[in-house]
Parts: structure tokens; C-alpha cells; sequence
């Protein structure tokens, strides 16, 4: 037998491992500081009440024999997609509920939704990168080409001129560099798919907390229906990260190489995937609910002012950052021209502060740090506190 042997050109993602080993060894070696860690990409806040009280009913339903489920539909429960789909309502974007799949997450559409496509397509990325685009190519041995984001474009990569692909991943506001495209950029981008034949992946995770007028979904720029597929997810917009939830857009006018692509991504999800459960989608429809939407948005806000604190610092340090406005991630410049571990180091052990090194993520992280407004409040003062005290010398 033989294994995929792609797996063998995967480069080993060392870097949450190494950031926990180094963080690790600093506490062992310094029991008595305190450490705070703003390098966290998880949630902290709980469910929204609304949310968990849906729960409890999807489960109790499931416990009558009048009101029990089975397995659900492949695409997700009606209920579900329809309140979805007044959701992109709610910004002016008309996707329809026969065009959304419920799913288990944004990682697994984005990882997954490779099976529909052909193993020489060109795969395009910009760098820095969340390194599920990656590897879930090159695992499928797929050619990867990069699309570079850097201080000159703000961390948002614009496409390429001398550079061609078939396959585009674009995450805005992006995971790590926390830049949001405007519609001018995005219809760049919709406009290079549309002339190259090219599908354009588009990951949504954070658009909740986009607060100008950036668009909150590619299908808000013209042209976009003929060349993209969107992905969102419930985790960082309700805390579903551990609940899973997410749903995946696709045109039913999508069409390439002569098939469409909503009837292959049904036939994929119709022979690997067996649906979100009850109790989840009833959780994830009562996120879209009046009331639901009352209570997200509080924990959003809640994260966006750990943002604006940790944001607010740099601006006082005159540090250069992008994101933090429409973003849950500060990606600033490592001051005084350190390495991205070298500044890792350096605020782990004088300020006992954690974040991630930019450079994990590409090689235009080289130089760069991402720090999260996931954590406490309290924690994030704190943290900030050190920090400028540190800085600022
Ligand atoms: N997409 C991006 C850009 C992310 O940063 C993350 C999580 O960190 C995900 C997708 C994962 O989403 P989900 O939890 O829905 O799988």
C-alpha cells in the first residue's frame, strides 16, 4: 500500500506548538509572573442565551418520539438556510436559501471543497496566509502561487499582473492581517476570476466585525455570481468554536468546465457528510433570530473594544498595524526591526505577554506579530499596560 504521498511535502505547522512550548518552559522557569496571552484565535465569551435555550429544546425534541429527527438534510434544515439567507437580507445581499449548505464549520468547507476541483488547477493564496488553504492543497498536490500582502497594500493583496490562476482564496477581514477589502479591491479580484476563468473562494469568518462600509460578502460586488463561492462560519460571530456551525455559499449559476458547481459540491456533501445535528441547527437559527442577533452583537462589541484597546496602544506607540478596526486581529510591525521571534521573546519575558509570530503564516509575516482581542478585558488592559510601559522606553 502507499500512502498519499503529498502529505510528504507538507511543511510541519510548528508554530501554536512552539508558541505553547516556549510560553511552557517561560512559566515553568518563572512561576510567580503572571502571563497573559493575547495570542489566543479563540472565543472566551459564552453562548448567547437565546442560542443556548434553542439547544435545549433541539435536544428535548429529540427525546419525544412526535418531534425526533433523524438524519438531516444534506444541505441543512430549511428553517436554517432561510434565516441565513434573510440575513445577507439584512446588508442588501440576495443569496438565496437554495443556494446556502449548512456545514459543520469554515474549516472543513475550505479544506473540503477541493474534492470538485482537478489536481492541476494553479492554486492562488496571499501571503500572509491561514495555512488551511495551503495545506489542504498541497495534501490534494496541487500547485500553490502567492498573491503578496505587505506594508505597500496594507496587508490585502491585490491580484497579481503576470501571474494566472484557477483557484483563489481571499479572507476578508483577513486571518491574520485583520485588513478588510473594500469594494473596489474585491471587484478587482471578481474581475481577474472572471477573465481567468477562475473560481475565487471566498472566507467570510469575520465579517461581523466589519464596522465601515466594507463589503460583508463577495456576493456584494458585482460579478461575483459567476465566479465565487463563499464561506462563513458561526464561530467567532456567536462562539461556535467548539459547537461547530458554519455554511457555504454557492451560485446556482456557477459554472465551469462545463458542469455546475452547486450540483458537484451537493454530490460531495451527499456522499461524505451527514448533516450538523438538531439541537446545532436549532442553536445557529436562533443566532439569526431578533433577539439573537441583540445578544451576538454584544460579545462582537465586547471583542471589538478589547480591539480598539489593544489598537489604541499602537497608535500611542506609533507602531504600524493594520487591522484591529474591522478585525478581531492586530497585526502590527515588531518594533526596533525584530524578528518575529525575536519580539516573541522579548514580550514574553519582559512584559509576560504572549502573542503569535507573524512569520508562522508566510513569509511576509517575517518582522510582523498578531495579537487577538479574544481574551478578558481585564487581561487585555493589563497586557496593553505592560506593553506601552515596555515600548515606550
Ligand atoms: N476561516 C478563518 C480565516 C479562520 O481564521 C478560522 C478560524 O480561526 C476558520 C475559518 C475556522 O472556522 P470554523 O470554526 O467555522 O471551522
Amino acid at each position: 500500500m502507499k500512502i498519499n504521498s503529498n502529505y510528504d511535502n507538507l511543511v510541519p505547522n510548528y508554530l501554536f506548538a512552539e508558541v505553547a512550548k516556549r510560553t511552557n518552559e517561560y512559566i515553568k522557569a518563572n512561576p510567580d509572573k503572571k502571563v497573559i496571552r493575547l495570542g489566543i484565535g479563540d472565543v472566551t465569551l459564552p453562548l448567547a442565551p437565546v442560542v443556548v435555550e434553542a439547544m435545549k429544546q433541539g435536544a428535548d425534541e429529540l427525546g419525544h418520539k412526535e418531534t425526533f429527527k433523524g438524519y438531516p438534510d444534506y444541505e441543512g434544515y430549511e428553517f436554517l438556510r432561510q434565516a441565513i439567507s434573510d440575513y445577507y437580507k439584512g446588508f442588501g445581499v440576495k443569496v438565496d436559501a437554495g443556494e446556502i449548505f449548512v456545514s459543520d464549520g469554515a474549516k472543513s468547507d475550505c479544506g473540503n471543497i477541493g474534492d470538485i476541483f482537478g489536481e492541476d488547477n494553479v492554486v492562488m493564496v496571499t501571503d500572509p496566509v491561514y495555512p488551511v488553504y495551503v495545506d489542504s492543497n498541497i495534501m490534494a498536490g496541487r500547485k500553490i502561487v502567492y498573491a503578496d500582502s505587505t506594508a505597500e497594500n496594507g496587508f490585502a493583496a491585490m491580484p497579481p499582473k503576470d501571474v494566472k490562476a484557477d483557484i483563489i482564496y481571499l479572507c476578508s477581514p483577513n486571518n491574520p492581517t485583520g485588513s478588510a477589502y473594500t469594494y473596489d479591491q474585491l471587484k478587482e479580484w471578481v474581475d481577474y476570476a472572471n477573465a481567468n476563468d477562475a473560481i475565487l473562494l471566498y472566507d467570510a469568518a469575520y465579517e461581523a466585525f466589519i464596522t465601515d462600509d466594507a463589503p460583508r460578502s463577495i456576493f456584494a460586488v458585482e460579478g461575483a455570481r459567476t465566479c465565487a463561492i463563499e464561506f462563513c462560519s458561526l464561530s467567532k460571530t456567536a462562539g461556535f468554536t467548539g459547537t461547530r456551525c458554519g455554511y457555504t455559499v454557492i451560485p446556482k449559476e456557477l459554472e465551469r468546465d462545463g458542469h455546475n458547481i452547486y450540483k458537484l459540491w451537493y454530490r460531495r456533501e451527499a456522499t461524505k457528510f451527514n448533516g450538523v445535528s438538531w439541537p446545532v441547527q436549532r442553536g445557529a437559527a436562533a443566532v439569526f433570530s431578533e433577539e439573537g442577533q441583540k445578544q451576538i452583537k454584544e460579545n462582537i462589541a465586547y471583542y471589538q473594544e478589547n480591539a480598539r484597546i489593544i489598537s489604541s496602544a499602537m497608535d500611542e506607540l506609533g507602531i504600524y498595524y493594520t487591522g484591529g478596526k474591522n478585525s478581531p486581529y492586530i497585526w502590527l510591525k515588531c518594533p526596533n526591526s525584530m524578528g518575529s521571534w525575536e519580539f516573541f521573546d522579548y514580550l514574553l519575558e519582559n512584559a509576560n505577554v504572549v502573542g503569535t509570530p507573524g512569520e508562522g503564516f508566510g513569509k511576509n509575516g517575517a518582522g510582523y506579530f498578531r495579537l487577538t482581542s479574544f481574551g478578558d478585558r481585564e487581561n487585555t488592559i493589563e497586557a496593553v499596560n505592560r506593553i506601552k510601559k515596555l515600548l515606550a522606553k
